[in-house]
């Protein structure tokens, strides 16, 4: 029988993050707690910290995200099959075949680490691979991560550098794309000062001092705000704020030239409230306060982003002639925006004892990532295009009938055309950009409407490899030309 050490990690810490815990869940955790303990007993971190200060804090991050308690107990014994004694009997024994799995599939996945462009494609071509099969691993996988960035000071520095390097390029933008911008972000800034360790101080300094102003300005306007929702019969209105990741930001300083001045929303205001109805209520509230900045107005509520995103996001100028960006969006909307995924997953969970975390529709993109995988054998090609067609910024275009086909930033019209079949992209002709007709080698932006037209007679030509960003286009293109020389 293990017994529970007065003097180690209580397990109150995690338990104060699931809401509505059980006392069956809570033995549960605790068992697992005392069971990594045992078996990590001895080892140590860089840190000089007793190993299992690890695995603590990463089923911590993963109560923190919403996951069930599986999830949580796969989180504490994460590493109990790859670097103890701890046998896979042992854990199916004492916690079920359903944590056994769930730890197999993290520890298949092994260490991943740029090691040579094979190795690192090799070991990313699991994990892909893994995360179509049960999405809950990749999520074990990036609170195992975040831990280790986060405690990447006690690691020699050449590797610090390597390990922050490929969080931001590889494991934060999975997170965004499964929709867990609160991990996304995380992962960054944990990084960023390993990464970019200039730009880091650079970025600290510019959002210390100019923060400080926009917080004035945006704590006036939430008083003004809080006090005429309350006359609206809105009281239960929350209005709170967030400062912008010092990662996004570097990076939207980047496309202003570093230009501090050119970004609204370095603090954006939320406004949090019960209903959809009521969003829109306290839209028209706010766009009667103050006025809105053209074009700025954005309903994400109408229209969710690709990756579900929901919330009303609009521009106003403050009474000192300046602006802010102000977010409106329900409870539910609220708690989607920062763990995404993880919040369907236990929904999904509940109810059935399913050994595989399921997969929406919207994340399509990753057996579409499986599928484009198996075509690439080259290493270098393969992390390239991995960087560039799925975890590059991406674009949205729209379908002239409002289908979204998202893209990588600096796609053309005929990367537009590939996307939606490869017929289109092979007769393509011309585009019409925002019903503008243009050639096929424009460059798209964010959020435009693009209609291809096709002809029958004209077909790909050995420049149209020049036209596009896409991997998947050129594929497309050099198997047309393939086929057709001679
Ligand atoms: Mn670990």
């Amino acid at each position: 029988m293990l017994f529970f050490k007065k003097d180690n990690l209580n397990p109150k810490e995690i338990f104060d993050y699931i809401k509505g815990i059980t006392d069956e869940d809570k033995e549960r955790i605790k068992k697992a707690l005392d069971f990594a303990n045992v078996a990590h007993e001895g080892q140590k971190r860089f840190s000089g910290e007793p190993y299992i200060t690890h695995p603590f804090e990463v089923a911590k991050i993963l109560a923190e995200m919403n996951v069930s308690t599986d999830m949580i107990i796969a989180g504490l014994l994460h590493d109990t099959l790859e670097d103890t004694a701890t046998t896979e009997e042992e854990i199916n024994a004492n916690f079920g075949p359903h944590i056994l799995f769930l730890i197999e599939g993290v520890t298949k996945l092994g260490k991943i680490k740029y090691q040579g462009a094979t190795r690192h494609a090799e070991s990313l071509r699991k994990l892909f691979v893994a995360m179509a099969e049960d999405i809950r691993v990749i999520l074990i996988k990036l609170a195992d991560r975040l831990h280790n960035v986060r405690t990447l000071e006690h690691v020699r520095p050449d590797k610090r550098q390597r390990i922050a390097l490929e969080t931001i390029e590889i494991y934060a933008p999975i997170a965004n794309r499964l929709g867990i911008w609160k991990i996304k972000g995380m992962l960054e800034d944990a990084s960023f000062q390993y990464a970019f360790p200039e730009e880091y101080k650079t970025v600290v300094k510019l959002r210390k001092t100019k923060g400080k102003e926009s917080l004035k300005r945006i704590e006036k306007v939430s008083r003004t705000l809080q006090k005429v929702l309350a006359e609206h019969n809105l009281r239960h209105a929350q209005i709170d704020y967030r400062i912008k990741y010092l990662f996004g930001l570097y990076k939207k300083l980047q496309k202003k030239n570093m230009d501090i001045d050119q970004i609204y929303d370095l603090l954006a205001m939320r406004v949090i409230v019960d209903t959809i109805p009521e969003c829109y209520q306290v839209l028209g509230i706010v766009h009667n306060l103050w006025r809105p900045v053209p074009g700025r107005l954005h309903d994400y509520i109408g229209r969710p982003k690709d990756n579900g995103y929901q919330s009303i996001h609009t521009d106003i100028f403050t009474p000192d002639g300046s602006m802010a960006e102000i977010q409106i969006r329900t409870t539910k909307m609220h708690e989607e925006a920062q763990f995404g995924i993880a919040s369907h997953i236990v929904y999904e969970e509940s109810g059935k004892p399913a050994t595989g975390g399921k997969m929406e529709k919207k994340f399509d993109w990753i057996k579409n990532l499986i599928e484009w995988q198996k075509n690439v054998s080259d290493s270098e090609e393969f992390l390239t295009s991995l960087k560039t067609d799925f975890f590059g910024d991406r674009i949205f275009i729209f379908t002239p009938k409002g289908d979204v086909i998202d893209l990588p930033e600096g796609a053309s019209a005929l990367d537009f055309a590939y996307a939606i079949h490869s017929d289109v992209g092979n007769n393509a002709h011309a585009a019409y950009v925002n019903n503008k007709y243009s050639s096929l080698d424009t460059i798209l932006k964010d959020r435009q409407i693009v209609k291809i037209e096709t002809k029958k007679t004209n077909k790909p030509s050995l420049k149209w490899l020049d036209y596009c960003k896409t991997t998947m286009a050129k594929k497309h293109i050099r198997s047309y030309l393939q086929k057709n020389t001679d």
